[in-house]
């Protein structure tokens, strides 16, 4: 008689919750913080050229040089770095984690933060501390660096900028908590694109630093493509765990012809950062909403009107508005959502669809 899951999948499975991802068809889609933009006709088609003559019937090359070389030159890597590229950052968070998952081994983050975090230290059998952001969001460095003193823990993730809350932790903080660590500090930039601050340059002073990227907001979240900055003596370990073909041909050759133009990605990324100011400042003057300050391509927003971010978030499904309901997923993030600034027409018909229901 074969075993039902229940006897076989580990406890700590069985309890987990998929990471859902509502369906959008059809929607103005504001949840995920993608670019809304697509690229130029003239690059679409040397991307079709690229995919037709791609040897899709070989492996690709396990090592992916040339997109490699393609992103120190466009993400300004420095040359004692090495790379490691993952199917999206996601993977490269699972990488990193299944590498220290000793018995007993800690992952910390702060709360609330990108939720993968927790859930990729169950998957991999890690323990998770989250420490509590303050209540605007910043580092609260007493909690911070005593949770660190009594947990020890081999890795900690800061996003930088946050998600959800989309601001950047003051980086004096953040480097006190590089220098405080007894393992490595992944630094997330999945936000780099929309923030003017990076740790990059702090690489070659802090030996446990690790630097985290993604092309997925720039522009090629379809793609799949995150990657790691950091030194060799941890990049040669962390390689171990890489599936030798995680990364596809058509994303490898994809993403290089799309990085020889990324002053179109940076350009766009320009576009957003004014659109966030122009949704920003529209969203403050709603009675009834308060706006939480960004660094990123998404805003967070409490309702202070209607009982419940619940409500605002099905009257804006209702009227075909698609953003995330953030209510319920952290104490500090009560009656919180989290729109994606869109195009200024898509950032439009948001705003008009939260007035008519914050009057109603
Ligand atoms: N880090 C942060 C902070 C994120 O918000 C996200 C996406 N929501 C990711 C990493 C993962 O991005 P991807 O796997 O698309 O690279």
């Amino acid at each position: 008689m074969p075993s039902s899951p229940d006897q076989i999948i580990r406890p700590e499975i069985l309890a987990l919750s998929a990471y859902h991802v509502p369906p959008a068809s059809g929607m103005v889609k504001l949840d995920a913080m993608e670019n809304p933009y697509s690229l130029p006709l003239e690059l679409r088609e040397e991307i079709a050229q690229l995919a037709a003559s791609a040897p899709i019937n070989r492996y690709p090359d396990a090592s992916a040089a040339s997109l490699k070389a393609a992103l120190r030159e466009a993400l300004a890597i420095p040359d004692r770095m090495d790379i490691m590229l993952g199917n999206g950052s996601d993977e490269i968070i699972q990488i990193i984690a299944l590498a220290f998952a000793r018995p007993g081994a800690m992952l910390m983050s702060v709360e609330p933060a990108f939720v993968m975090f927790r859930m990729i230290a169950t998957f991999t059998g890690m323990g998770y501390a989250g420490v509590p952001l303050k209540a605007d969001f910043s580092l609260d460095m007493d909690a911070m660096l005593a949770a660190i003193a009594r947990h020890q823990p081999v890795v900690i993730f800061i996003a930088y900028p946050n998600n959800p809350t989309g601001n950047l932790f003051d980086a004096e903080a953040v480097s006190r908590i590089i220098e405080a660590a007894p393992g490595v500090v992944v630094v997330d930039e999945a936000y780099h694109a929309f923030a003017d601050a990076s740790f990059m340059g702090k690489l070659a002073q802090y030996p446990n630093l690790l630097l985290m990227r993604t092309l997925s907001k720039l522009g090629l979240a379809g793609l799949r493509l995150g990657l790691l900055v950091g030194r060799s003596e941890w990049l040669i370990q962390l390689e171990k765990l890489r599936l030798p073909y995680n990364i596809g041909i058509v994303t490898q050759l994809i993403a290089e012809k799309v990085l020889q133009h990324c002053d179109i990605l940076l350009q766009q990324a320009e576009s957003i950062k004014i659109e966030r100011a122009v949704m920003s400042e529209r969203l403050t003057a709603m009675d009834g909403v308060k706006v939480f300050p960004t660094d990123a391509n998404f805003i967070l927003f409490r309702v202070t009107q209607l009982n419940e971010a619940g409500e605002v978030f099905q009257g804006l499904k209702n009227r075909g508005v698609l953003i995330k309901n953030l209510d319920g997923s952290h104490p500090l993030l009560k009656n919180c959502l989290r729109v994606t600034v869109g195009t200024p027409g898509e950032n439009a018909q948001f705003l008009v669809a939260l007035q008519a229901l914050l009057k109603t």
